[in-house]
């Protein structure tokens, strides 16, 4: 049990299984969590419905339900369509671009996202935002690396004149680590949580069923969970993980 830190944290909490891994974490360690979650013009509204399901059971597995508070929607799909369409956001093939990055890549999404968290934390006093971005296997989204974290954390916290963290429990871990992550917090109810009612397929598929949750199968965000899912389970248990 790690020590719980006397501070409020915001979660980005998407209903995938990173952020929902995330919205555990955060609830482990500190004092008292709220979410946010954005709109901005996916492709598959199924992500935003797992939501509200995946928070309400996540809550319930430990005593974690009192220190659960608000849940924010922020819709910035208006202004995102405005800048442009990506493979996330409209229906079109998921391909890889010339600069490298899957045509999912949404410019700087991530920067956005904390940013408008940081203008709501400041709002209702949090200091902290936990968020599920990962270097590990992050698809070359550049938003995401732990420079580009520690960059935005020196920047809100100097445009807000105020300290701000931004605490990634996943940077450094691949899917496999995060759900033994996963495990760890909530043992094997909470894998099976985030494994039956968290959503990552781009495609928003939740017809079938595998092993790893559901989805198509085959897009990028398919694949990455299925082949976390068996390096986890091929994988004997580590005590070290937290
Ligand atoms: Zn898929």
């Amino acid at each position: 049990m790690t020590p719980t830190l006397p501070i409020t944290a915001l979660v980005l909490f998407s209903g995938g299984q990173d952020s929902g891994t995330c919205l555990a974490y955060a609830l482990d360690r500190y004092d008292r969590v709220e979410t946010i979650g954005f709109f901005y013009g996916q492709r598959h509204a199924v992500e935003l419905e797992c939501r509200v399901p995946l928070r309400d059971g996540i809550v319930r597995l430990r005593s974690w339900r009192g220190q659960l508070g608000a849940d924010h929607m922020l819709d910035i799909a208006p202004a995102l369509a405005v800048i442009g369409t990506t493979a996330m956001t409209a229906d079109i093939a998921i391909t890889m671009t010339e600069a490298g990055l899957p045509s999912t890549f949404v410019p700087g999404r991530n920067l956005l996202f904390l940013t408008y968290a940081a203008a709501l934390a400041y709002r209702r006093g949090i200091s902290a935002l936990v968020g599920g971005m990962c270097e590990t296997d992050y698809s070359g989204y550049p938003d995401c690396r732990s420079d580009t974290m520690a960059a935005m954390q020196l920047a809100l916290g100097l445009g807000l004149d105020r300290s701000i963290m931004i605490d990634t429990p996943l940077m450094y871990r691949d899917k496999a680590a995060t759900w033994r992550l996963a495990e760890a917090l909530g043992g094997g109810d909470l894998v099976e949580m985030l494994r039956v009612k968290s959503h990552s397929c781009y495609k928003g598929v939740r017809s079938v069923l595998h092993d790893w949750g559901y989805g198509c199968g085959d897009c990028p965000a398919c694949g990455l969970r299925a082949s976390g899912w068996q390096r986890y389970r091929d994988t004997p248990p580590r005590m070290d993980i937290l």
